[in-house]
């Protein structure tokens, strides 16, 4: 039988641990999923590298997630370069700006993305959205926040009269707490399929291979990540299933 519009899911998925993370949820829970990238003049583009290879292996990894896996969409926006640098975009230090945000803040980023998520999930006939932002480690986003995805939900849904559902699987957890839930989602080969194929770095770099996965291990990305899977190791040890 064929999926309904309400079981069909879009991810937005970058090919960093938090967005895979969300791929297996969505592939759990629903009938049919698609994804949807963006190319937005990331410094570096290994994550976008990523994207294709961790699709490719979730699909070999479960021949369900494989027969439920639809197009994957990836956008062009060089509009982010246009409006002016951020260290996300252009080779400038990462640090706190004097508004107090990181300098890796790109503004409007999450709301144009999910905007254009909501225009494509519109276009293929997928009721939800499903996106990796969270406010517990976020590193200061404000468009990472639930309040923003709720507003934002609830302007596309008025703008484009249509019914979608943002879904925020990792709003509330910890770093930690996305690696229990990838292990609770696809076990051990899921978890290292994460560790190994997906990328956060903030400098792109893929060179060494830290316990954690690749990365300088001095950007906030990779020492977010480093720290993540320091706390679901330690509480894995103690024989804590749940982080
Ligand atoms: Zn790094």
């Amino acid at each position: 039988m064929a999926a309904s519009a309400d079981d069909k899911a879009l991810v937005v998925f970058s090919g960093g641990q938090d967005s895979a993370t969300c791929l297996a949820w969505a592939l759990s829970l629903h009938a049919h999923v698609e994804t949807i990238g963006f190319d937005y003049g990331q410094r570096h583009a290994v994550e976008l590298a990523c994207r294709a290879e961790v699709l490719s292996r979730f699909r070999a990894l479960r021949p369900d997630w494989d027969q439920k896996l639809g197009p994957d969409a990836l956008l062009t926006l060089d509009v982010f370069q246009q409006l002016g640098e951020t260290a996300l975009t252009h080779d400038v230090e990462i640090i706190t700006t004097a508004s107090g945000l990181p300098s890796t803040f790109v503004p409007g980023r999450n709301l144009i993305f999910l905007t254009l998520a909501a225009a494509q999930a519109c276009r293929r006939g997928l009721r939800r959205i499903v996106t990796g932002v969270c406010e517990t480690d976020f590193s200061g986003y404000p468009d990472c926040r639930d309040d923003t995805v709720k507003a934002l939900q609830v302007a596309v849904n008025l703008g484009m009269e249509s019914r979608l559902v943002m879904e925020t699987p990792l709003m509330w957890l910890t770093k930690a707490q996305t690696w229990s839930l990838a292990s609770e989602l696809g076990g051990e080969a899921l978890v290292a399929l994460i560790l190994e194929h997906t990328h956060t770095c903030y400098q792109g770099q893929r060179g060494e291979r830290h316990a954690w996965g690749y990365g300088c291990g001095a950007c906030p990305a990779c020492e977010l990540r480093a720290a993540g899977w320091a706390q679901y190791r330690e509480k894995k040890a103690s024989g804590g299933q749940r982080v």
